[in-house]
């Protein structure tokens, strides 16, 4: 694999889903959501990488209210486009979360396994409130008991990379989201 430059990463697309602007109402709505439910409240937001990373950048940036910031890094185990039954977490954020109301921000809810995993985790940390906000929402395709409380779009059974969202590490700095070619996984 060589370079890769935005005209190539273009041509790997099947679809854009949402563009620059769709995504811009998104996260402008969203954030005038939270900022509606945590006035006055000590609000960490909590951002598990790397998906997320811009979806929170650019949701926080929008939001009125005071908040702190963290991060934490999980993988489930298994590569490919699906993630499996284990996860590690590979960084964390402090254990003590009293008097906060945690915001745990995620690229994608899919299976619903990541995110449900990292909320019981931050539940068990004495934090007022736990609730879950997702850029994007597969809804079909959940088999864990688990919603986002705040949520950006809800998208088809496609594999969707752009914004954050990567495959094989690759296409997180696309300013869209689009669905990936088949061809582009399919055999690896
Ligand atoms: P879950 O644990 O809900 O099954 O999967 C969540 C994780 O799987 C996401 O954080 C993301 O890393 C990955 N994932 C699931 N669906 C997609 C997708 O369509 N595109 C990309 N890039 N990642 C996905
Ligand atoms: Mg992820």
């Amino acid at each position: 694999m060589g370079y890769i430059n935005m005209v190539d990463m273009r041509k790997d697309m099947e679809c854009i889903l949402f563009s620059e602007e769709d995504i811009q109402n998104i996260v402008n709505r969203v954030a005038a959501e939270i900022d509606r439910d945590y006035e006055g409240k000590k609000l960490l937001v909590v951002g598990v990488l790397k998906g997320s990373f811009i979806f929170m950048a650019d949701l926080v940036r929008q939001m009125k209210n005071k908040c702190e910031l963290e991060f934490m890094a999980v993988s489930s185990y298994g590569a490919g486009t699906t993630s499996s039954g284990q996860l590690a977490v590979k960084k964390d954020i402090s254990t003590d979360l009293t008097g906060y109301d945690v915001l745990l921000i995620e690229d994608i809810l899919d299976s619903g396994f990541t995110v449900s995993k990292v909320k019981e985790m931050l539940q068990q940390r004495n934090a007022n409130s736990v609730k879950v906000c997702v850029f994007l929402d597969k809804k079909e395709r959940r088999t864990v008991d688990i919603e986002g409380d705040y949520v950006g779009a809800v998208v088809p059974d496609a594999f969707v990379v752009g914004y954050g969202l990567d495959y094989a590490q690759l296409y997180r700095n696309l300013p869209y989201v689009g669905v990936l070619k088949k061809e582009i996984y399919e055999g690896k």
